[in-house]
Formats: structure tokens, sequence, C-alpha cells
């Protein structure tokens, strides 16, 4: 999820290593780790925190010697940050070194099944099995082994490998994770970003997935997954170090919100087995889910409108009593809770100052939480009685976008699991939603290869000085977010409504011209939402409407029309978010507003 540099040349590697990593930076990560080659000779070095913690250790990787190495930056996502479970990870007997980004899905299955063999693990990760299965694999031939070792892997992975057997090479390979071979005259290198080799050179390799890399002396030769070998096309880089941070996006804000169908498999594929929703990280047993009676979901700004997406989805799956609440409120409000009260906590960065106080709060009334958090080893996730992890990877722009999707990801996941726990869905309708679920990264690719209306509406709207989001059940949920969205990073000011509630008082503020984006996107509500634009278009009200493909009826009622790919209503909002998301994007850059560091507002907010 973070970065990996590889180097082979006449050079001393470890320098290089730790300047590429330099540039890796902005990636986000916890712990840093090279393996340098000398000869036959792999030296080591690794430390949990910031980079210059390894470079201290290292002299800046003046007193490791080798010419050939490879580096990492970790993000956790298995086991918590520690120097232990930092990269590189070694095989059994210290053979081959191997630097791993991304999530090895069932690596639960691949450990027990090497722990048999007699492999002995040093780390809580997943990438452990890595080294252990190549090593398991190898019979004189590094290629054979990766191959053998990558038909085994499921889930994402870029890797770089060097070994003892192999003096004067490296590996290197990629699947659903990004990495880069750099090309030098003598010298080369691979990287998880182009900014890492940008200095040395500005001729790359992309590799495609299961694109298996062998460097020797300046010899660099791709084979496929079939050991044929593949001529590849050089790609110029062109672009300044400053765009390449970016991956070419002109914000981090963009590139996370085009990081969404990836981030969306990550978090729910390694939890689906055979149609079927597992969450094998819950210590919950079935006695505990059976005895709950309510369930508080508790979050502070976009988390806390997934909460309020988990009240409808876990309500309406489960069939028990589910309030979304505000942690800043919530933790003084004196709530009453049962020990048999469930209460869940989500937060991006574990460290969200509210949160972590209601958490506290509901533990020492004798409630269990469950923590929905992005980053391995925070507070919260240390002191919830259970985890699920969205793995997002480090989310840099302010304004949650993918962090946002990954939540209600997991919510989903949650809301299945605990309706199968409890019989409150049939088995078919489960697998029905979960084949549903499956499809949505391809949705959400969908969605992101044409953004020319939002693009234009945007560019056409950016003057507007209020802009009302309205919706019904879901999309009510999804009207609270876009609007967030919005004032957040544009300045301009937005009210989400209900669209049933308007006519109750806010319906005296719409004029001509007054912008209102209509969600329509739930069938069983789409007459009473018809009526609702109806309302407020002959006030004057200019309508941006958002509804799934199918629903032309829609055409006929508002200024515009957005269509999202068919899916369930239940798993609408996860296909709604992100026109919501590009919407607010544009506005905010055709207002030149800072868009990844909006003014007053902070990405963790540890304090009150
Ligand atoms: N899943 C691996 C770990 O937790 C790799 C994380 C990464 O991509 O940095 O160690």
């Amino acid at each position: 999820m973070c970065g990996i540099v590889g180097y082979i040349g006449p050079g001393q590697a470890a320098p290089i290593l730790i300047q590429g990593l330099q540039k890796l930076e902005y990636r986000g990560y916890d712990s840093a780790g090279v393996a340098v080659l000398d000869g036959d000779l792999i030296t080591i070095k690794k430390a949990k925190g910031r980079l210059s913690v390894l470079s201290q250790k290292t002299d800046g990787g003046r007193n490791l010697s080798g010419n050939i190495g490879i580096g990492h930056t970790r993000w956790a996502t298995h086991g918590a940050p520690s120097d232990e479970n930092s990269h590189p990870h070694v095989s059994q007997g210290g053979h081959i070194a191997v630097v791993h980004n991304g999530i090895i899905e069932n690596y639960k299955k691949l450990k027990e099944s090497l722990m048999a063999k007699g492999y002995a693990f040093l780390s809580d990760t997943d990438t452990e099995v890595i080294s252990h299965l190549l090593d398991y694999y190898y019979c004189g031939n590094m290629i054979d082994a990766l191959v053998k070792a990558i038909n085994r892997l499921e889930g994402s992975y870029a890797l770089g490998v060097i070994s003892s057997y192999h003096p004067g090479e490296m590996f290197a390979v990629r699947k659903d994770s990004p990495l880069i071979v750099g090309l030098g005259e003598d010298r080369n290198y691979i990287a998880s970003d182009i900014p890492a080799v940008l200095e040395h050179t500005r001729k790359v390799y992309l590799l495609e997935d299961k694109e298996i890399v062998w460097f020797k002396g300046n010899e660099v030769k791709i084979f496929d997954i079939d050991k044929q070998e593949v001529q590849k096309d050089i790609f110029h880089v062109t672009w300044d170090a400053g765009a390449a941070e970016k991956g070419g996006f002109e914000h981090f804000m963009l590139k996370e919100i085009y990081e969404q169908p990836s981030v969306i498999r990550d978090t729910i594929s390694p939890r689906i087995r055979d149609g079927k929703v597992y969450l094998d990280d819950l210590k919950m047993t079935d006695e505990d889910i059976a005895k709950l009676s309510r369930i508080y979901v508790v979050g502070c700004g976009s988390a806390y409108h997934v909460g309020v997406v988990g009240k409808y989805v876990i309500e309406d799956m489960v069939r028990i009593s589910v309030s979304a609440e505000l942690a800043s409120e919530f933790r003084y409000r004196k709530p009453i809770l049962t020990p048999d009260d469930l209460v869940v906590v989500i937060s991006q960065s574990g460290e969200t100052a509210d949160t972590l106080a209601a958490m506290r709060e509901a533990k020492r009334l004798g409630c269990r939480v469950l923590a929905i958090v992005n980053v391995v080893g925070s507070s919260v996730a240390r002191e919830a009685d259970d985890v699920i992890y969205t793995w997002a990877g480090p989310e840099i722009a302010v304004a949650t976008t993918k962090a946002y999707s990954a939540q209600l990801q997991v919510l989903y996941l949650l809301s299945l699991y605990l309706a199968d726990k409890k019989a409150t869905i049939t088995e078919a309708e489960h697998k029905k939603i979960v084949a549903e679920l499956l499809s949505i990264p391809d949705k959400v690719s969908a969605i992101l290869k044409d953004v020319t209306l939002l693009q234009e509406y945007a560019a056409s709207h950016y003057n507007a000085k209020d802009v009302f989001f309205l919706g019904r059940g879901l999309d009510y949920c999804l009207a609270l977010e876009g609007s967030l969205k919005l004032k957040e990073i544009s300045y301009i000011h937005s009210e989400a409504y209900a669209a049933g509630e308007l006519k109750h008082g806010t319906i005296s503020l719409i004029e001509e011209g007054t912008i209102v984006t209509a969600l329509a996107t739930q069938r069983e509500l789409f007459e009473k939402m018809l009526s609702n634009i109806k309302e407020v278009s002959s006030r004057g009200a200019v309508v941006f409407a958002v509804a799934m493909a199918g629903d032309t009826d829609i055409a006929s009622e508002a200024d515009t029309v957005y269509y999202i790919p068919k899916t369930l209503p239940v798993l609408a909002p996860a296909l709604t978010i992100v026109p919501l998301q590009i919407f607010a994007y544009y506005m905010a850059v055709n207002k030149a507003c800072d868009v990844d560091k909006p003014r007053n507002l902070a990405k963790s907010v540890t304090v009150e």
C-alpha cells in the first residue's frame, strides 16, 4: 500500500534506496526497511517510525554494503507497526528477502499450511507467507518459484525480491498494486511510483499484472506467468516530480477518488468466500450476536454520515434498532447503554479525539465496542474489542473520499454478517446482495471513466451561493455527505435535507436560480422524489438530479440528470457518492480553492 524501491547497478544500493523512499513519503507509512545483497550476503535493517530513524541507523544507508537492494515503507494492514512487522521479510534460513505492498487475502490458509510444513513465522504480517512460500517452491530457479508462489497468492501485491542464491540478480512482480521499472544506462530500478526514480531516469516500463521482472547486471527481462518473455514499450516520463507524486492527477483528492475501485475491492473481497461474508477478525461470538439488543454507530463528520447509512441498512437487514450518533454529543449526553448493546465506532485515523472519548465512555458502561478504522495500531484500533479494518491505504487529501467509501463497504459487510447470524435475510437474498457488492468496484470504475457531465455542470455553476441536497431514505444519508463534501472544499454554503422535510420550513429559501441536487436512486421513493423536485423547480430552483440508469422519467422533471449504473437500491450509496465527490471537486477547482488542504480543516482531529 505504500512504497517500494529497488536498485541494481554499480553504485552502493542503500543510500539510493533511502533517497528513493523519501520521494515516496507523501504516500504515508509507519515503518521502513532495506535489504542489500553483497555477493551472497543479505543484510537487513528496518525500523518502526519515520524514514529518518532508518537513515540514522544506517548513516543514510552508507554503512550497508551491496550493489543490489530492495527498500520499503510500510503502511500496516496486518500486524501493528513494529520493527518485527516492518519489511523486508526473509524466508526461513534467510536466503530470500521480500518487500511487499498490498494485501494477501488468503494469507491465513497459506500460513497454516506453511506452519504445518515446519516454517516458523517471526511477524504478524500477511507478507511473511510470501518469503516462506518462495523458499518452499525454490528448486534452483527463482522465476519458477515466483510463478508457483503467484499461483497460490490471492489479493494484491507488488514485490521486490533478492536472494543469496542469486548474487547479482533482483526480481519483481506486481498484481493490483503499483510497480514500475526505471531504466538507467548501466543501472536499473523498481519503484511503486515514478517520483522515486525520476532523479535517475525518465525511461520506465509500466508493468501489467503478473509480469515477472528479472534483473541481472544491467540486463532487464520481463516474463509472463507462462514464463514467456514479454517485449515492452518504454514509457517516457514528461511530467515533473510534483505531478508524478500525485500519479499524474492534479490533486491528491482526485487521485484518491480514482483509487476507490481498488480500495473497495481490497476491503470487501478478502472477506467474501463462496458468496458469503466472513469477518474472521471478529472475536464476537454467535452468542454475543444473539444477545444484541441495540446498536449505536458513532463517528464525526463523514464517518458519522456512514453511521447514518448504517442505521438505514442495518435496521433493514438485521431488524435491530440502530442509532447513528455524533461522537461529540454522544460522549457527553449520558447515553443509556446496557452490556447487550453494541457500539460501532468509525474513524479513518483511529485518533479522532471525540470518537476515542465516546468509545471509552461506552466501554466504561460495559458495552462491547467494534471499531471500523483505517489505521492499523491506532488508538481506537488498540482499545476496541473488535476491529474491522478498512483497507483504504493512507489518505492525504483532508476531505475524505476513499476512506468514506471503504467505511461504507465495511458497514455492508457487517450488516450482511449480522443478518446471516440472526437469520433475518434468506440465504438467497444474502448471496444476491454479496454478488452485487462484488460488482461495485467495476461500476465505480465505469462512473470514473466519463465525468464530463459533472465537470461541465461544475464549470457553469461554481458561482452558486447556496446548494441544497435533497433525498429520501438512503439518498438522504448521501445528501448529508454530498453537501459536506461541497462545503468543505468549495466553501459554498450548502444544506442537506430529507426531501419530505423541506416544506416544513426550508422551502422558503428556494428562489429563482437556487441549485438543488436531488438524489433519486431509491425505487420505492422515486415518485415521492419526483413530487419534491416539482415543488422546488416550480419555485425557480435549478435541479441537478442523480438517478439510477433506466429511471428516465426524471428527465422531464430535472434540468440535468446524472445516471449511476443500475444496482440494488440498498447498495446505491456506494455509487451515488462518486458523482457527488466529483461534483464537489470540480466546483472547488473552478473556484481555485486549495482542494487538498481546505482552510481551517485538519485531517486528523485529535482535539475536542
Ligand atoms: N500487508 C503488508 C503488511 O501489513 C504490506 C503493507 C504495505 O503495503 O505497506 O505488512
